[in-house]
């Protein structure tokens, strides 16, 4: 089948496969027991590959590229999708630290923090957190927010709690939201009033922070998931992240650099259950032959198929038109929206095309179809992605 892709994508994306089915594909058991933790062999992947470098093959390759093939948009997009084909929870983990924590500093920053947290993030030296959700506060993460930073002297002193954190049980440095009182406000002021939502930088080793041991949960369980207490947590003013941002855009760009990198997730997931479904009605048998030549099988494969080939074409538009991230807030939310509704649809039906030999573990898509769910929760919820893309298009779309 002709791909849509250029022969330097194609070539990319197949190094990248086989990478990962030799490298990671017999890991994915022990990470998904427990045994192992993932982080060692994001290490190993970002090291073979010289992901996070100025130089390695990864670089030299985007030196020497052709303008058309994008290749700066299109290996954002194609590493987690294939990374997630193989395995979800490492994706997360590694998403969740340097895309999003890694990247909030690289966005927002000052010089000295990019040099010291972001680089070693960045290149998988250290492990990181983005926590911005509480036990209180989840969908309305900036308004129910609890946590809360005063500034004394030279120090920020942070106290709250963050809860669904992705890597919080390992992770090295984890990027705390909490509000901050406005400095030289008044204080008669109502309370919360003059607070602003900032980011800090918090490593492991300053006092006062503790995190839980890792949650038992449905899906992504090579992902450590867990929580973060802060308590009189004293950290130096300059982890302040930006020195300050003052504004919640951060929050937002966070958000969509989040939903962005779901819908890759979802993608890869949803691929390669429909890769194991496809294969699987070519190969099973019954009543004389091949599972595939039903029409009620083909039928679910063309549907499953549909799916795949609108949510490729979401994605991979912004790479063809040269853009970052999607045109708007609504093309964000609304691609993730779809993208993960169908990953959860298309993976429950690949169990149904394999039925008994699906539910087993050993067919891998019962795994996908656990780890799909979540892609409906994280990031915002449907219902969060519906509520944002309406008011987005009410207020904005053809104005
Ligand atoms: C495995 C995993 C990893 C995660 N990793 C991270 C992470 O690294 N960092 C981080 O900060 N967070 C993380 N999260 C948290 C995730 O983003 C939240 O779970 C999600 O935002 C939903 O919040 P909640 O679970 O508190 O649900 P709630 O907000 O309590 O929602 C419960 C239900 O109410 C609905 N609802 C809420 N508000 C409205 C409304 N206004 N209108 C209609 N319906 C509404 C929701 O859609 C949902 O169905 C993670 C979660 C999981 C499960």
């Amino acid at each position: 089948m002709k791909s849509e892709f250029s022969d330097t994508q194609l070539l990319l994306q197949n190094t990248l496969r086989e990478y990962l089915t030799r490298e990671i594909e017999p890991l994915v058991s022990d990470m998904e027991e427990g045994s192992l933790l993932p982080y060692e062999p994001v290490r190993k992947l970002v090291r073979d590959l010289g992901l996070g470098e100025e130089t390695g093959d990864f670089a030299s390759l985007l030196a020497d590229s052709a303008p058309e093939d994008h290749l700066g948009l299109f290996l954002p997009r194609i590493i987690p999708i294939e990374l997630a084909r193989v395995c979800g929870g490492l994706c997360l983990s590694h998403g969740a630290s340097v895309g999003l924590a890694g990247g909030v500093i690289e966005g927002r920053g000052t010089p000295e923090q990019k040099e010291r947290w972001g680089l070693p993030i960045k290149r998988c030296e250290h492990i990181a957190s983005w926590c911005l959700t509480e036990p209180g506060a989840g969908s309305a993460a900036i308004r129910d927010m609890k946590t809360r930073a005063v500034r004394d002297g030279e120090h920020y002193v942070l106290n709250g709690s963050k809860t669904f954190i992705t890597n919080a049980p390992y992770a090295d440095v984890f990027i705390v939201y909490a509000k901050l009182r406005a400095e030289g406000e008044a204080k008669s002021r109502t309370k919360g009033e003059t607070d602003t939502v900032q980011a800090f930088i918090v490593e492991r080793e300053d006092p006062g922070v503790e995190t839980g041991p890792p949650f038992k949960k449905m899906g992504f369980r090579s992902s450590p998931t867990g929580e973060v207490f802060l308590q009189d947590c004293r950290i130096p003013a300059d982890r302040l992240l930006g020195g300050g941002i003052g504004e919640r855009d951060h929050v937002r760009s966070s958000l969509a650099t989040e939903r962005v990198g779901l819908q890759l997730i979802s993608y890869g997931i949803m691929e390669r259950a429909f890769d194991i479904a496809l294969e699987y009605s070519r190969e099973r048998h019954q009543g004389g032959q091949a599972i595939g030549t039903y029409q009620l099988i083909q039928r679910r494969l063309a549907r499953m198929y549909m799916a795949l080939y609108s949510a490729r074409t979401i994605i991979f538009s912004d790479v063809h038109a040269g853009r970052r991230l999607p045109a708007s807030v609504a093309d964000i939310c609304v691609g993730k929206l779809y993208i993960a509704e169908m990953a959860s649809w298309v993976t429950q039906e690949a169990i149904h095309i394999l039925a008994g030999n699906g539910y087993m573990e050993e067919y891998v898509v019962e795994r996908l179809a656990r780890d799909a769910k979540l892609m409906e929760l994280g990031g915002g919820t449907t219902e969060i992605q519906e509520l944002t893309a309406g008011r987005w298009l009410f207020e904005h779309h053809g104005r």
